[in-house]
């Protein structure tokens, strides 16, 4: 194998670590990323295998934790967002699962934000709460909250910024300087915005994870998950992954490898078409509101502008008449999938109040500011031209409703 990143690459842009960071050539001396899909590997000679299962050299073992292609996506992801280390995981779940399987123990607390992914609220809830971890969840921008519902056991805040849908912002900095108040650790989950749009490592955050599945591959094809920050706080991690196995295989690391190279233009290009079809959205009459944090008008508008170089590709907007109405707005979509699924190419709409947060109360959801009329559409690449076309097809089936 030889490496071609030389020292030149720590002080690249974005979009050159994206496409040269991780590269690990073979003696066949291809140009493009190969994927080893190898379970095992062999080693030279008795004494190499023992030195390499005691860890004394570092090499190939076994693809649950020693994989070449999945090393490379690790290594361009960690360049990405400027961190020493990073591990790959199964899923944007595993990820998760992985932070607190690693770095928690029975008796801690943990402090989450309210507006998180569905399955990270059952995560905390359902299966850590199993193993002694007890969970808060608080308003995501309101850190004086934070700080009242911590408690001396505290170990981990997590937080998701922009939230989904409403697009609320965390100040991510803010939150670090609790958290090592607190003696805790602060983990975000970056999805939304991706290393492109926001770099939580150099707000003080401790740890970024990340679904993969969503825009790092960007084009919906395989899931991923990754936890990206120091060596000491990945290492952990690591040996989790090790021993208990939610790794990522060597095909789906490849594809991910493939989507950073194009992850740059693709989130400036989401970020464009969110923008103009959100300001688009504002002047429709059927329209009660938009939710989009590039907005002069959305809260969270000015920290996101302090703490993001984009403000993403997500957006919800609330049709006036409730769940009827926002029924037949998405049934009368033609373009757009109605689809859960975010950070893709392909433009995706949905029900918030009746999918992704179904599960909620009606309380929790007014809380959240998920009305019965809010739709969501994740902004993909298509002409903006079409997407305001198939717009126009669901606000004409609501006027003739
Ligand atoms: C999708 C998603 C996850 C979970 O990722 P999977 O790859 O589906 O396991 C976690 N966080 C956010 C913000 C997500 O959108």
């Amino acid at each position: 194998m030889t490496q071609d990143s030389g020292d030149w690459l720590k002080d690249a842009g974005l979009r050159t670590r994206a496409i040269r960071a991780g590269i690990s050539r073979s003696p066949e001396g291809e140009h493009a990323e190969p994927i080893f899909t190898s379970s095992s590997f062999v080693f030279e000679s008795a004494e190499d295998a023992a030195a390499k299962f005691s860890g004394d050299i570092s090499g190939n073992v076994y693809s649950r934790y020693t994989n070449p292609t999945v090393r490379s996506f690790e290594e361009r992801l960690a360049a990405l967002e400027h961190a020493e280390s990073a591990a790959a995981t199964a899923s944007g779940m595993s990820a998760i699962l992985a932070v607190c399987m690693a770095h928690l123990k029975a008796g801690d607390h943990v402090l989450c934000s309210r507006d998180v992914f569905g399955a990270t609220i059952g995560l905390f809830e359902n299966t850590l709460k199993k193993f002694g971890v007890e969970i808060t969840f608080v308003p995501l921008n309101d850190v004086d909250s934070w700080r009242a519902a911590a408690t001396g056991a505290t170990r981990l805040m997590f937080l998701e910024t922009p939230s989904n849908p409403m697009n609320a912002i965390a100040d991510i900095s803010a939150m670090a300087t609790l958290s090592r108040e607190l003696g805790a650790m602060l983990a975000v989950d970056n999805c939304f915005c991706t290393p492109v749009l926001q770099a939580p490592l150099s707000l003080g955050a401790d740890l970024v994870t990340h679904s993969a599945t969503k825009y790092l591959d960007g084009q919906g094809r395989v899931l991923g998950g990754a936890v990206v920050g120091n060596k000491s706080l990945i290492e952990p991690i690591v040996a989790f992954n090790r021993s208990c196995g939610p790794t990522m295989s060597a095909f789906n690391a490849w594809v991910m490898l493939k989507g950073l190279e194009t992850l740059d233009i693709r989130m400036r290009a989401h970020c464009a078409n969110a923008q103009a079809l959100a300001e688009w959205l504002l002047t429709r009459p059927e329209v009660n509101s938009v939710h989009y944090c590039g907005l002069p008008g959305h809260p969270g508008h000015s920290l996101a502008t302090r703490q993001q170089s984009g403000y993403g590709g997500v957006l919800a907007f609330e049709v006036e008449g409730g769940r009827e109405a926002a029924f037949r707005f998405i049934n009368h979509t033609e373009l757009m999938s109605l689809t859960a699924n975010l950070g893709d190419v392909k433009s995706t709409i949905v029900h918030p109040a009746s999918t992704t947060h179904g599960r909620l109360s009606q309380a929790q959801r007014t809380d959240a500011g998920i009305s019965d009329g809010l739709i969501r559409i994740a902004v993909g690449l298509e002409d903006l031209e079409d997407l305001q076309a198939d717009c126009d097809r669901g606000f004409r089936a609501l006027s003739s409703g």
